[in-house]
């Protein structure tokens, strides 16, 4: 195993620990670690640490506290949004408004809905760059319309949705919106007003906050019932202990990560910017996917025909550099990803995806680094691959 510091660009995948998060959580271990049900001293000081935490993230993203549920990840998030709301409004109307390019988090659990609930699914399309058009989504509401969610950035092309634009739309029809802002958390603001949502996810361990930990945001006056039944944490609406230590650490995650926004966003754009260029003009035949600028500020994404993404990734691994494809379905195995084919790159040409997420540790000599090596691993992948080579310079 080699010592060589490894060069991570895989920030939408997840990120380190903050140490200054760990700190935060390590007392609500050992010392504090009272049920925050209980009555006791113990259990006030577990309660008073999650309503800190509860009024933090709040603040941070413009909302209530009492508009904060701690959930156990973003996808448990994401799911609660939309079975709760269709749940709770099944009466009223059985149509859904998303995107083909959402989360599986989201989409499986609208097909969940459409096959065994006898919900109806509207996928608006998304253009070359992987942008909704916010007129679509107008035009695809109807009388029986009780939920429309489209993400706020995407995890695997980068691509920032028009979400204000949309959420107005829903707003003068009434229908509650929900955006998945899981790679949003921490990159972008997030002002549930300005962007006239009516529930967010956010997800811990995309934010230097550990694995294990969300929240959705509820609009009040939302529809929603509880998908976890049990005890009455959480304003009944999201049964279970909490885990208090982790709440913690989200909170604490999420303050810093806003804290330094102004400088770091700039920064990880530079390198973002300098990451694009020299992959476009050291390749022949490379491709960025996902807007050029409306993007997420870390995120670079790129297709290379003629090459397969995972070999990419082995060849990338022993140089040292940990990436993505960028889809867990992007491999010539599992098929072509469904993101990337919702715009219109397709085939084999989708098969060859390479993500590269920047974060916090990564610096101007990693993005040297990988500018580096790159540009011979696809070279010789594609003088082996057995997949057309005709296909990079489609
Ligand atoms: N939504 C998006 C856009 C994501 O990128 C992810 C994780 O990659 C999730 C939801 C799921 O979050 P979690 O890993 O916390 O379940």
């Amino acid at each position: 195993m080699s010592t060589r510091r490894v060069i991570y660009m895989d920030h939408s995948a997840t990120t380190p620990v903050d140490p200054r998060v760990v700190e935060a959580m390590l007392p609500y271990f050992t010392e504090r670690y009272g049920n925050p049900s209980s009555v006791y001293r113990l259990g006030a000081e577990a309660r008073a640490a999650i309503e800190a935490a509860r009024q933090t993230i709040a603040e941070l993203i413009g909302a209530r506290p009492k508009e904060i549920l701690f959930t156990s990840c973003g996808t448990e998030s994401d799911n609660l949004a939309l079975r709760g709301v269709a749940w709770a409004s099944r009466h009223k109307g059985r149509h859904i408004i998303t995107t083909p390019i959402e989360h599986h988090a989201v989409t499986h659990t609208c097909e969940q809905l459409e096959r065994e609930f006898g919900f109806r699914i509207t996928y608006v399309p998304v253009d070359r760059d992987g942008l909704v058009d916010p007129e679509d989504v107008a035009r695809a509401i109807t009388d029986e319309t009780i939920l429309i969610s489209v993400m706020y950035a995407n995890n695997e092309v980068g691509t920032i949705e028009p979400i204000a634009e949309i959420g107005q739309i829903a707003r003068e029809r009434g229908i509650p919106f929900h955006t998945d802002a899981v790679q949003a958390g921490g990159q972008l603001p997030i002002d549930v007003d300005a962007l006239h949502v009516d529930l967010l996810s956010l997800s811990g361990h995309k934010f230097y906050a550990p694995k294990g930990v969300g929240a959705l945001y509820v609009r009040e006056g939302t529809p929603l019932l509880p998908t976890q039944t049990g005890g009455g944490q959480e304003f009944h609406r999201r049964a279970g202990t909490e885990n208090v230590p982790y709440i913690v650490g989200m909170a604490k995650a999420l303050e810093l990560a806003y804290a330094s926004l102004d400088e770091e966003a700039p920064r990880l754009q530079r390198l973002r910017d300098r990451l694009i260029e020299g992959v476009l003009e050291r390749i022949p035949g490379a491709r960025l996917t996902g807007h050029r600028t409306q993007r997420l500020p870390g995120h670079a994404s790129f297709v290379f025909g003629g090459v397969d993404g995972e070999a990419i990734l082995m060849y990338l691994d022993r140089a040292n550099v940990a990436a993505s494809t960028g889809s867990a379905c992007a491999s010539s195995e599992s098929g072509p990803s469904p993101v990337l084919e919702a715009m219109g790159i397709t085939g084999r040409q989708a098969l060859g995806s390479l993500r590269l997420s920047l974060g916090r540790e990564n610096t101007e000599e990693d993005v040297e680094y990988v500018l580096r090596v790159l540009p011979p691993i696809i070279e010789k992948l594609r003088e082996f691959s057995p997949i057309c080579p005709d296909a990079a310079l489609r």
